[in-house]
């Protein structure tokens, strides 16, 4: 079984959101930064202000870095070697990582863009994971 994600009440609008299939980033509330954030937080990394509400992301951006995982440091995921993770830049700022499911292995990808898709973690819960867009 693969690793589960540990929900909190800060975390857990984002759980929620995948298990709809929307990826939630929180928005800053002040109207002089409104910027977009990911990983979720209690107040804003830019300007400090607690005052943060959750938007629905487009869900698309762009691969920043990728590589290829041929030996995972968790069993729950050895069938799916080898497989593509990334680091995303989504189209409203925040950067967040996920699998590449249609993404050629051992290949930079850097640039590409991508589109989020979601997938059963578990029985109970879903993850963000995203596909190659073709440029
Ligand atoms: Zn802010």
């Amino acid at each position: 079984m693969k690793p589960q994600p540990r929900i909190n009440s800060l975390t857990q609008p984002f759980w929620q959101g995948a298990n709809e299939e929307k990826l939630l980033v929180q928005q800053c509330e002040e109207v002089s930064c409104q910027r977009h954030i990911f990983y979720p937080r209690a107040s804003c990394p830019f300007c400090y202000s607690p005052h943060l509400r959750w938007v629905e992301s487009i869900g698309e951006g762009f691969i920043i870095s990728n590589t290829t995982i041929h030996r995972p440091h968790h069993d729950g995921f050895v069938e799916e070697c080898p497989y593509v993770f990334a680091a995303i830049q989504l189209a409203e700022g925040p950067c967040i990582y996920g699998k590449v499911i249609n993404a050629p292995i051992d290949t930079s990808l850097v640039n590409n863009p991508v589109a989020v898709k979601f997938e059963f973690n578990s029985s109970k819960q879903k993850i963000p994971v995203f596909v190659l867009l073709t440029k």
